[in-house]
């Protein structure tokens, strides 16, 4: 063991003979949702020092988010999550990360962000978003550490694109019923049961809004109950009352600090293995070597999932079986494949990118997920923003198919 005095003030972790700390400060993570358990992934990130943070949430603090997310204060409640997060995370923990911080949507962030990253950390308390960054993960080969919290429960499930099951794979979590949502033509396409109606409703008020509801504005409640009546009514499912939608799309699991201290701490641990395990190469060759023995002999693994009960005190991990059908990480998946790119000058107007998506493909486009293309006279670039890429649902024969197509704008 090392005995001479070191002023670094990660000389304890550096100590470790699986270790390098300047793979650590090279990585860049992207942390999406700043929450009870992301508010922790990002606080350990920093202390094991880790290079650039890159932290999205578009919540606002409020009075009872304060038992359990260390970052925030009461002078905080109504300041954006992620931006309050950058400055007490550089202000508390770590002076030198680089940190960015993005309060929009996950719909609306440049695909840059995720460029950038090294490896994503998805800490958000929803399907839709889970879904969402799952995709994204999957097109761009990124490593994903996915987690939830529920009560007495934590999870954390590790994804790679070309090895493991991602979230919407049929696997035994999550369940039956919920799993039909992440998959994508469930959304866009046929209710098959009635909460399907409200969670097409959600997907649609984002497409329109671009932003979540509001679930103390009774206005969006209105819009989504409207939204989903509209599916239910169509495919015969007895309509919805507004408290009935709320709670069905915007539901307040039960939180306890504890249970997300242990998850984060897991999810944090994963995340700094993937980082090892994908740079493996910069580990000098004695370390590399013992390091391919720990993971020869199984004694290095990144589980696929990992769950904790604070009830039996138990974590447990799992396999996953990955579904060589999946709509997003499967054989024949679009995200798969290389997605189609069409340059356009920012200020052709929107009406023109129909024609031509229209004429390219010889289909009839009918939305544009991630922001709404209407063919108006609007300059595509201004819709765009500093986007480059969009996801467009298509319709050919009845059958629903999705084409990733990026946008390569040209400066003007
Ligand atoms: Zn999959």
């Amino acid at each position: 063991m090392n005995s001479i005095p070191s002023d670094s003030v990660f000389d304890r972790q550096e100590r470790l003979s699986i270790w390098d700390q300047s793979i650590i400060e090279d990585s860049c993570v992207l942390i999406i949702g700043l929450g009870g358990t992301g508010g922790e992934v990002a606080k350990n990130l920093a202390l094991l020092g880790i290079g650039k943070l890159i932290l999205v949430d578009m919540d606002t603090i409020e009075f009872s988010n304060l038992n359990r997310q260390l970052l925030f204060s009461r002078s905080d409640i109504g300041k954006n999550k992620a931006r309050v997060a950058k400055e007490v995370i550089k202000d508390r923990f770590n002076s030198s990360i680089d940190i960015d911080a993005y309060s929009d949507t996950i719909q609306s962030l440049p695909f840059s962000i995720f460029e950038e990253a090294d490896i994503i950390s998805g800490c958000v308390d929803n399907f839709l978003a889970r879904q969402y960054i799952n995709e994204h993960a999957i097109e761009l080969s990124l490593p994903f550490i996915d987690s939830a919290t529920d009560g007495y429960f934590g999870q954390v499930q590790s994804i790679d694109v070309k090895n493991t099951a991602c979230l919407a794979c049929d696997s035994p979590h999550p369940p039956e019923e919920t799993r039909l949502l992440t998959a994508p033509c469930t959304l866009v396409g046929t209710p098959r049961i009635r909460e399907h109606c409200a969670w097409k409703a959600l997907y649609e008020f984002h497409t329109l809004n671009e932003r979540e509801p509001d679930e103390n504005s009774s206005e969006d409640a209105l819009k989504l109950t409207k939204l989903a009546n509209e599916s239910a009514s169509k495919y015969n499912f007895p309509l919805f009352d507004e408290k009935e939608v709320i709670q069905t799309v915007l539901y307040h699991v039960p939180s306890l600090i504890t249970v997300n201290a242990v998850t984060s701490g897991i999810q944090s641990q994963e995340i700094i293995k993937t980082l090892f395990l994908d740079k493996l190469n910069h580990f000098p060759e004695k370390s590399r070597k013992y390091f391919q023995t720990l993971i020869d002999s199984e004694r290095f693994r990144i589980p696929d999932l990992t769950i904790y009960s604070a009830l039996t005190g138990t974590i447990n991990s799992f396999d996953l079986k990955k579904d060589p059908e999946c709509l997003v990480c499967g054989d024949s998946s679009m995200y798969c494949q290389n997605p189609t790119t069409i340059n356009i000058n920012p200020k052709s107007k929107c009406r023109t990118i129909f024609t031509v998506l229209k004429r390219k493909f010889k289909k009839d486009f009918i939305g544009f997920r991630g922001n709404t293309l209407i063919p108006g006279d609007v300059p595509v670039g201004e819709i765009l923003k500093d986007r480059d890429r969009i996801t467009v649902s298509s319709l050919i024969d009845d059958d629903e198919k999705r084409i990733i197509i990026r946008f390569k704008t040209k400066k003007s």
